[in-house]
């Protein structure tokens, strides 16, 4: 299917008690930043209340302060990375234009930067429209972590039964090792005009539901989120701190970076209760499909038209997508339509994704990670992975 995607001690008594990443995600703990209440029986007073006049010689050694790090985006990109950030015990602060939990839904086409791609996602676990030598690893990494979410209450993640349709013969993928229960679908169970096809288990995210559980976890963790549009880097500068941008196609006027752009996904949620499929065929002629089922609806898709900007659905591919998914969905024909929609995937470089450090002349960083495509969520927690390390070298 995809066009692009790679084939193949000591224990302190501290008078704060110390945090850990608790029931989320993650099990690294916080340790507490310089300042907090740390002190060695030497710098205890007295008992009694009698505090020696002499001077301190040897003033005791103070950890060395981490500097704040500021997130800019909210989507699975910044929160994931500011969750990481913040388990690492980094002060972290995300700015971004939209948040999940603030009536996302409202949003004018054409308003800058575009709607949130990570709140149109449906969103399997499956690298599609990218194309880095890291897509492997980080899919791997965030494949472990999703498995693990499974027992989050309100994480909306869950696992399914994946199924994978081809006209001719089947893709390879690099990373189908990686996957529980990957097999070829067997020919007395392929739909008329498939010939051939995968089935796995993969992790399914309710984007909706998940992205709400990502910002709740982050505030939970002390994390703090200011809703703002920034219209230049320099608005956000901190000399000698770190800047990590996850502006997805926002990047492209805040970086004036003409290498970002869109590929747009066109998509109709359905009510159909009964409908229980997670299939997707995308064939060459005919165009990308796919039935997902979530609790609450079932998303239909869908369109991969690279370049196209527009944020307005077109009606005769939504009539068109609605036939595809019918013709692989039966049961999807005649499901009341409760939304129709288009969703902006962030691309950089002909699939790649930017993830880099970049020192400035006066001192500091900005990390950048955005660009990643059809896959945001597929590449989420190995992305970040390696972007809380980056953010957090040398500081
Ligand atoms: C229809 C559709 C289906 C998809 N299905 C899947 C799937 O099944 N699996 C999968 O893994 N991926 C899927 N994707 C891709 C995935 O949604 C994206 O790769 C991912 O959401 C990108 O996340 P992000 O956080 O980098 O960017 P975004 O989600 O776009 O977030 C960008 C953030 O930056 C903020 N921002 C931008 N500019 C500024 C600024 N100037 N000032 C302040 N804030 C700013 C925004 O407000 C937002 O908070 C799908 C995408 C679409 C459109």
């Amino acid at each position: 299917m995809p066009a692009l995607s790679t084939p193949h001690s000591r224990q302190h008594k501290s008078h704060k008690p110390s945090h850990s990443a608790g029931n989320g995600v993650g099990s690294t703990s916080l340790s507490f930043p310089a300042g907090s209440e740390i002190r060695s029986a030497a710098e205890q007073p007295p008992k009694g209340g009698f505090v020696p006049l002499l001077p301190r010689l040897q003033p005791p050694v103070q950890p060395s302060p981490m500097p704040p790090i500021l997130v800019l985006g909210a989507g699975v990109t910044g929160l994931s990375t500011a969750i990481r950030l913040r388990q690492a015990g980094a002060s972290v602060r995300v700015v971004a234009a939209v948040r999940p939990s603030e009536h996302p839904r409202a949003h004018a086409p054409g308003t800058w930067p575009p709607y949130p791609a990570s709140l149109r996602a449906a969103a399997v676990w499956y690298p599609y429209h990218v194309s880095d030598p890291r897509v492997e690893r980080w899919a791997a990494a965030t494949l472990h972590e999703l498995h693990r979410l499974v027992d989050e209450p309100g994480a909306g993640v869950s696992i399914v039964p994946f199924v994978e349709l081809f006209r001719g013969a089947p893709a390879e993928y690099a990373w189908s090792a990686a996957v529980r229960r990957f097999s070829a679908v067997p020919a007395d169970r392929l739909p008329a005009g498939f010939a051939s096809g995968w089935e796995m288990e993969v992790p399914f995210v309710d984007a909706p539901v998940y992205m709400r559980w990502l910002e709740r976890r982050f505030l939970d963790l002390g994390g703090m989120i200011e809703t703002r549009f920034v219209g230049s880097m320099g608005e956000v500068d901190m000399p000698g701190g770190v800047v990590v941008n996850c502006t997805g196609l926002g990047a492209r006027r805040l970086l004036d970076d003409a290498d970002v752009y869109p590929c747009r996904g066109q998509v109709v949620r359905v009510r159909a209760p009964a409908v229980r499929a997670w299939t997707v065929s995308d064939d060459p002629a005919a165009g990308l499909t796919y039935v997902f089922a979530r609790g609450h609806d079932v998303m239909l898709g869908g369109t991969a038209e690279d370049g196209v900007w527009d944020e307005t659905v077109d009606p005769a591919a939504i009539d068109a997508l609605r036939k595809r998914a019918a013709a692989l969905v039966p049961a999807t024909a005649d499901a009341e339509v409760l939304e129709v929609a288009a969703g902006l995937r962030p691309q950089w470089r002909g699939g790649r994704v930017r993830v880099e450090r970049e020192e400035r002349p006066g001192g500091g960083a900005v990390v950048h990670s955005y660009g990643h495509g059809g896959s945001g969520f597929t590449l989420s927690w190995g992305c970040a992975d390696d972007v809380a390390r980056l953010a957090l070298a040398a500081t």
